[in-house]
């Protein structure tokens, strides 16, 4: 169930579903995505849906988490990344592969916790997970060269915008009912392009934090 040849298999249907950029290809097929499942799911960990992993919560599923990385990296190597929603932490893992640095923000702190035990056990040592509100972003750690929304947003955040670097990218879900992801290039300190690109679904980006 989690053998090379059911890996490879998710990573053939990644490039038919039209990946193309071998620096995320690669780290995907260096990440073990069943770890960061219970083991009763570990059976469908390469299938490419999302499956759940507590507190209300979903894995990713691996063709968005692959589309959102060539978003984000655009053929070029990531600087300092900030990733809004770090859940399992399975995102989080694939940009610690393809990035400098990544900072993440979680708003459930056991998901903080289950995700830096999976992060160490893979030694991503250049990533830094937080337990904050992803709205505000990180003000202390600003700019980032590019940021990452894995929840569905009703609207972009402001912080988040004056967070970017110029030349700097996000990639957000935007929506309630119908959800898009949407690339938001900062131009200039003022000037900001937005692109949709196609339909997806993500559990809500909430406001403020729980200890539960
Ligand atoms: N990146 C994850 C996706 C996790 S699902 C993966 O690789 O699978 C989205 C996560 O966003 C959930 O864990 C949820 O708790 C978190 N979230 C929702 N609103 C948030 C907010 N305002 N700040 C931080 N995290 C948030």
């Amino acid at each position: 169930m989690t053998s090379q040849r059911t890996r490879d298999r998710m990573l053939n249907r990644l490039r038919e579903q039209g990946i193309k950029d071998e620096v995320v290809l690669s780290a995907i097929a260096g990440i073990p995505r069943h770890i960061f499942v219970d083991e009763a799911l570990s059976i469908r960990a390469y299938e490419d849906v999302s499956l759940p992993i507590g507190f209300g919560q979903t894995i990713s599923q691996p063709y968005i988490v692959a589309r959102m990385s060539e978003l984000l990296r655009n053929g070029q190597p990531l600087g300092k990344v900030l990733e809004i929603g770090t859940g399992c932490g399975y995102q989080t893992a694939v940009l610690s592969r393809i990035s400098q640095e990544v900072y993440s923000v979680e708003r459930i702190r056991p998901l903080v916790m289950k995700a830096r035990g999976h992060l160490r056990e893979l030694k991503c040592v250049n990533v830094k997970l937080d337990h904050a509100d992803g709205n505000m972003g990180l003000s202390q750690l600003a700019p980032f060269d590019a940021i990452m929304v894995t929840a569905a947003a009703s609207h972009i955040p402001q912080e988040l915008l004056n967070q970017m670097t110029i030349g700097g990218r996000l990639v957000i879900p935007v929506g309630t009912d119908e959800q898009i992801l949407c690339l938001v290039e900062r131009l200039s300190a003022s000037e900001y392009r937005q692109t949709k690109l196609e339909t997806v679904k993500f559990v809500p980006l909430l406001g403020g934090t729980s200890a539960t």
